[in-house]
């Protein structure tokens, strides 16, 4: 069975930058920040180019919603080897509110539009943190899902896929079509080579608005406030248990 597979690619902001919260308190700051494709996204392009490599799958397409810039992620994966690219654009105002709903539904128009047959997603954006794209755009399709994939092997079509679930592994069979979403584990991820780069750039990006696609990205959920963690309070040192012991008895706790 040779697949065509579509690979969400989320454009946020880079694992590395230290995240500073908006004065208005609404959201994060993104303006002149460093941002870069979701890592497990990554992992989810890598994990379809070695189906490509196999000759298992045919045609790898790298889907990003978002904003303009988004359009850099779409490369960073033509540049890892996907063949097309399909930019459906969100307006930055919108892309702040855009939920996995609304992207599940965008995913769904697309496979049904392009003849898919394997999803392949990353277990989480790491701005939202939702994990929930992935399952909701298998519900959308009625299609199987394998989650938090840590292994996965072709049989046929259908798919063996080892999960990471709590304290150990489960292995699932799942028919095809399906979604499947990467974990940490599934692959290391290759860096494009500069000849890759450079054939990435004649490579096409195709581009939609969701109302292409007949799709409402109205939100459906406020964000009422965003606020930095707690800030640890600075610690006390003692010389000995004795003092030690006395701290904690002037605090109550023994
Ligand atoms: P989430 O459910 O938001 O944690 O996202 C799970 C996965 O869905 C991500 O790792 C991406 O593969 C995909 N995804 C979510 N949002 C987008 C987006 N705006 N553009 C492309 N892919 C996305």
């Amino acid at each position: 069975m040779a697949l065509r597979v579509l690979v969400g690619v989320k454009r946020v902001i880079d694992y590395a930058v230290k995240i500073r919260v908006r004065p208005d308190n609404l959201g994060v700051v993104t303006e002149g920040v460093k941002h870069s494709m979701n890592p497990f996204d990554e992992i989810a392009i890598e994990e379809a180019m070695r189906l490509k490599e196999k000759k298992i799958a045919k045609e790898i397409i790298a889907v990003s919603c978002g904003p303009k810039q988004s359009q850099e992620t779409i490369r960073t994966a033509l540049a890892m080897g996907a063949d097309r690219g399909i930019h459906v654009e969100i307006a930055q105002k919108d892309y702040e509110n855009l939920a996995p709903l609304h992207v599940a539904k965008i995913f769904a128009k697309l496979a049904k539009d392009e003849d898919i047959n394997l999803i392949l997603l990353g277990k989480q954006a790491i701005d939202g943190d939702n994990n929930q794209t992935g399952q909701m755009t298998a519900a959308l399709l009625d299609w199987a899902q394998g989650t938090f994939a840590s292994e996965v092997t072709i049989e046929g079509d259908s798919m063996k896929v080892l999960r990471e679930i709590d304290g150990g592994l489960e292995t699932v069979h799942i028919k095809l079509p399906a979604v499947v979403t990467a974990d940490l584990r599934l692959n290391e991820p290759r860096y494009a080579t500069l000849p890759s780069i450079m054939k990435a750039k004649k490579k096409k990006i195709d581009k939609k608005t969701p109302a292409d696609l007949g799709i409402d990205v109205t939100p459906t959920i406020e964000i009422v406030r965003v606020e930095d963690p707690p800030v640890r309070e600075a610690g006390q040192k003692v010389e000995t248990v004795d003092d030690m012991v006395n701290k904690l008895k002037e605090a109550g706790v023994v």
